[in-house]
């Protein structure tokens, strides 16, 4: 059992950190929106190496008052290219990720423009990527500055309303059927899905059916799948075996005509 020390270090103190080798992005250059020491999130999910959500933020009703400006994520990713760049340090992706969900900081967009302008003038070879739980994606003001990132990773982990809530424990407010429009709207989006065995299963034949319908209907570049490597928040999962996972992908390929790649 993993103590709640090493939980809490999984929760990021820095503005931007790495770059960190990943197994989906190459060398990752991580930017945190959300600020140090505890997650921010608009989910809860089950699965999250984080550990539990304090409190799940609402997008539009809760305001996120100490995360830092605009500026200074731009002042810090520079400083931080600019020594990439003097050591010769190699980074394939800058990757909007950190405690929490990205899309919560309401200057979003000024901060992809200026991470747009600072790769181009310091790694021009590396892409732009997020990793969002799209539960802001139905928002046109964040599909906006979605549009400027190249890589769109968002999650989906079930296809019903009902399994996603028992999963990611989304917080108030949040709606599945406005999140698959977002998600259909969005250009180049990759899909990220998490799959689990135990108190939140998302493998059952019904479920990979409905996850799989939801997939074609929002015809995304790509699908990626994976499951548990960290322990999860709720002891109550476990992770499927990789047998599952091939099986899996190789029915959702069939059944929504899009490339599915295991992790
Ligand atoms: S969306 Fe990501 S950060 Fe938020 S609770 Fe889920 S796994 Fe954790």
């Amino acid at each position: 059992m993993i103590s709640n020390t090493r939980r809490r270090r999984l929760v990021k103190e820095d503005l931007i950190y790495g770059p960190l080798p990943s197994r989906r992005l190459g060398r990752s250059l991580g930017v945190n929106l959300l600020g140090s020491g505890a997650k921010r999130c608009s989910f809860n999910c089950r699965y999250c190496q984080c550990g539990w959500t304090a409190q799940p933020t609402r997008p539009l009703d809760d305001v996120l008052t100490d995360l830092p400006t605009g500026d200074q994520v731009a002042e810090a990713l520079e400083t931080r290219l600019q020594q990439v760049c003097r050591e010769r340090i190699a980074v394939d992706v800058i990757t909007f990720s950190g405690n929490g969900e990205p899309t919560l900081h309401p200057e979003l967009h000024a901060i992809v423009k200026a991470a747009c302008d600072l790769r181009n003038l310091y790694a021009p070879y590396a892409k732009l990527a997020i990793l969002s739980n799209s539960s802001t994606v139905h928002r046109s003001e964040v599909r906006a500055a979605l549009e400027a990132i190249d890589l769109k990773l968002m999650k989906l982990d079930a296809g019903s309303e009902t399994l996603m809530r028992r999963i990611n424990l989304p917080a108030a407010g949040w709606e599945f059927g406005a999140m698959l429009q977002g998600l259909a709207m969005l250009d180049g989006v990759v899909l990220q899905a998490m799959f689990v065995w135990g108190r939140a299963a998302n493998t059952a034949p019904a479920s990979i059916r409905d996850w799989s319908d939801r997939v074609a209907e929002i015809g995304p570049r790509g699908v990626q799948i994976y499951t548990l490597d960290r322990v999860p928040a709720d002891p109550g999962l476990t992770p499927v075996a990789r047998g599952v996972l091939e099986s899996i992908a190789e029915y959702a390929r069939r059944r929504a005509h899009v490339p599915i790649e295991v992790y």
